[in-house]
């Protein structure tokens, strides 16, 4: 019987048509189709293939097959499917995520090159007369013998010889061919190729779990959580077992944080396989659309077996797939911020099962969701307690600055006593110093001077964000207010502000104290040109600048042997912020960072300085105590019901008409409320932390579940029965990350 196919139709509109198949026309699920929508042409996907459904009126014919093999694998189809739903985000738009525009899109064809070939030489003496007759002629076939017989028409010299090519083609001494050329995106760089290390012990046990791993009863590979301390050799790990997959005829996924800020990372790996540097794909946001066309194409082929990329690149179409590598698992870039709002790391998980491949999720603080997967049986947990090199671990010292602000009375506390004479000693050796600045969040919560107390409210356990045209303390998570007191509630003290300095300032202060200091700085500011991050570690590596001064873009996966010491000028900043993850981002952030010093031969030191050195997160990390900061965390998740205990989603509306947008909300939280399945708990409507962005006022809600289904089914229920107005857009982000 003839079949019948389900067609998302490209476009904003998210239209979905049945088309008959014509006889012979070999469509499959996954194809890119052209066919007639009214009554002109259209390009879209097919979803489904399958008998035709009961109709009153006539389907259309699929007018031509596009490709004819299917761009989306069948697993990759699934991994969509299952996105959409999860996150309740459009097929189309999952679908976009799938198929970068180049491919999409026909128009970025391969590109080629124009190759001139010697097909028979003429003899000695009718090459002598066409050296008198036709010298250009001639000069060209001597050229191309001595090239082997082969160069390419621009090489030739373009242009001034295509006249002389053709009579040449003409007199059948030579052929044009055209030859398909990779752009390929690192052309600039050679990578030499690098041996394995030889595994420690505890290296040697890990692979072994990743090779040989875990399985269920369906012969699926229990992920793996590979918690390594910093500097432990995961990345050697990694290595190997990528190579394991290699050697098995499997490919490889590796997912990286971000490549631009992960460039060591990312020379590793190119480096090992530099012998196999065709199969190496790198996947980024700086491709040209012509390079990325090429290296998805290259991928789909099976030219390349090894891709390293950022978040998208979980969907890079890989066939046969070995295993998957989640490096640094915990970072928040690997959630997407527009629609479809999935994890990069819980799609790494999900792919890894429909392909049956294995899963490493790596780093040195995981994330508690991964670390709870693990207490629970779902995931194997894999340790690295030692530094590869038997390194010891840096010396961690905690300076208590609201000692340094009494001593520095009513100035501005940027360096303390002791982390400025430990830079004098440092640069005297001509060691390095990185300084780090944590200016995550632009809510700003109220903190006492003197005692370090911070406002908080009291259903939460998370700071109260002050808000300057209402003179209010706010909470983001449930809506409680308060007046901003005049005194601190702990100690009485009337020096109760908002505190805060950036980059820019600190570096204005060390170019002061330090004034022989090479300096540089690593921000989002000074970071914006294609290559700067790189170009300026560098020249760090090179020794050409003494004191790097940055956020965290420099917390990830740096290693530079001769850094001695880290500076954390403000540790606390991070644990302002409304979001009950402050805590747990900041833990992460003070290990990692402490993790760039004493790489080398010389011995590291970290100072870190913060108001509140009594704070969890602070002395756990200072005892690089990843168990113990875990357990306590997560009594505080488990009490509050917060993840990894349950989902919590955020639903937002966003309108320049801030009543509308208010007012949406309202309407949105009333009909939630409605029917509201039990697990499922409702938080209020209120402003958004950042209640106006881009001209559009903002207000959400949360929502929070122990069901991630019976909570995202509700929310799909309620947003497909009410239509926002027009000039009011609805967010919905499922496992939120960010609560601003
Ligand atoms: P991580 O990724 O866990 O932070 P790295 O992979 O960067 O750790 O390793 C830290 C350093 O130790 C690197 O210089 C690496 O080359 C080295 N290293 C890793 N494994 C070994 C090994 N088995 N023998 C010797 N050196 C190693
Ligand atoms: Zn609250």
């Amino acid at each position: 019987m003839q079949q019948s196919a389900r067609v998302l139709i490209d476009g904003p509109s998210e239209l979905v048509f049945d088309y008959m198949i014509p006889d012979g026309m070999a469509v499959a699920t996954g194809c890119r189709v052209r066919i007639p929508l009214r009554n002109r042409d259209s390009t879209g996907t097919v979803l489904e293939v399958g008998p035709p459904p009961q109709t009153n009126y006539n389907l259309r014919l699929v007018s031509k097959l596009i490709d004819p093999d299917p761009l989306i694998t069948p697993q990759l189809m699934k991994l969509g499917k299952w996105i959409a739903e999860y996150y309740v985000a459009p097929l189309e738009q999952v679908m976009r995520a799938l198929l970068p525009e180049s491919v999409r899109q026909e128009m970025h064809s391969e590109k080629t090159r124009k190759i001139v070939e010697i097909k028979e030489m003429p003899d000695a003496e009718a090459l002598e007369k066409l050296a008198k007759r036709a010298p250009k002629q001639h000069i060209i076939l001597k050229l191309l013998e001595s090239n082997s017989g082969m160069m390419s028409l621009k090489d030739l010299g373009g242009g001034s010889v295509t006249a002389a090519v053709k009579s040449l083609v003409k007199k059948g001494h030579v052929v044009l061919k055209e030859e398909a050329v990779r752009r390929d995106p690192d052309e600039d760089q050679e990578f030499l190729e690098s041996a394995p290390l030889k595994l420690n012990p505890e290296q040697v046990v890990a692979l072994e779990k990743i090779v040989n791993p875990a399985t269920n009863d369906k012969g699926i590979p229990k992920p793996i959580l590979l918690l390594g301390v910093t500097g432990s050799g995961k990345t050697e790990v990694y290595l190997q077992g990528v190579q394991h997959a290699l050697d098995q005829g499997k490919s490889a996924l590796i997912l990286v944080p971000e490549i631009s800020l992960t460039p060591q990372t990312v020379q590793r790996f190119k480096s090992r396989f530099a012998a196999l540097h065709d199969q190496v794909a790198v996947l980024h946001s700086h491709l040209s659309q012509g390079e990325r066309f090429d290296e998805w194409h290259r991928i789909r082929k099976g030219e390349a077996r090894i891709v390293i990329g950022a978040r998208s690149a979980i969907f890079a179409p890989l066939t046969n797939v070995g295993i998957i590598i989640v490096d640094e698992e915990h970072e928040n870039t690997y959630k997407q911020e527009t629609s479809p709002r999935y994890h990069g790391r819980d799609i790494a998980v999900l792919r890894a099962h429909f392909e049956k491949a294995v899963v490493v999720l790596g780093s040195a603080t995981p994330s508690l969701e991964s670390f709870q997967n693990t207490q629970s049986g779902k995931y194997e947990l894999v340790r690295l307690d030692q530094r590869a090199d038997s390194q010891s671990m840096p010396i961690m010292r905690v300076l208590d600055m609201r000692i340094e602000a009494q001593k520095q009375k009513g100035r501005l506390a940027i360096l303390s006593d002791k982390l400025r004479l430990s830079m004098e000693k440092k640069l005297e050796n001509g060691e390095q110093i990185i300084l780090f600045l944590n200016r995550r969040g632009f809510a700003r919560s109220l903190q006492c001077p003197p005692c370090g107390y911070v406002c908080e409210c009291q259903h939460c356990s998370i700071p109260l964000t002050y808000h300057r045209t209402e003179d209010r303390l706010m909470c983001h998570m449930c809506g409680y207010q308060s007046l901003p007191p005049k005194k601190c509630p702990s100690c009485g003290d009337e020096a109760i502000r908002l505190q805060g300095f950036g980059t820019q300032k600190v570096e204005e202060v060390i170019q002061k104290v330090f004034p022989q200091a090479r300096m540089a700085r690593i921000d989002a500011d000074t970071m914006r040109r294609k290559n700067a991050l790189r170009d300026t570690l560098n020249k760090f590596k090179a020794h050409k600048i003494d004191i790097i001064i940055g956020t965290q873009m420099i917390a990830k996966g740096l290693h530079f042997p001769n850094v001695t010491l880290v500076g954390v000028l403000n540790a606390d900043l991070g644990l302002q912020v409304p979001d009950f993850r402050a805590g747990e981002r900041t833990f992460q952030l003070l290990t990692q960072v402490a993790g760039r010093a004493g790489r080398g031969e010389l011995e590291g030191e970290v100072i870190i300085q913060t108001f509140t050195p009594h704070s969890p997160s602070v002395q756990f990390s200072r005892h690089h105590d990843f168990d113990g900061y875990a357990e306590q965390e997560l009594q505080f998740r488990n009490k509050f019901l917060y993840p990894p205990f349950a989902h919590c989603a955020l639903l937002g509306t966003r309108s320049t008409h801030e009543r509308r947008a208010e007012f949406t909300l309202e309407n949105l939280h009333k009909r939630l409320k409605k029917d509201l399945p039990p697990q499922v708990e409702l938080g209020e409507p209120m402003p958004s932390p950042l209640t106006r962005a881009h001209g559009q006022f903002r207000y959400h809600l949360m929502l929070k579940s122990t069901s991630a289904r019976a909570l995202h089914q509700h929310v799909k229920r309620i947003l497909t029965a009410t239509p926002p107005p027009d000039d009011v857009t609805i967010v919905f982000d499922m496992d939120a990350l960010g609560f601003s």
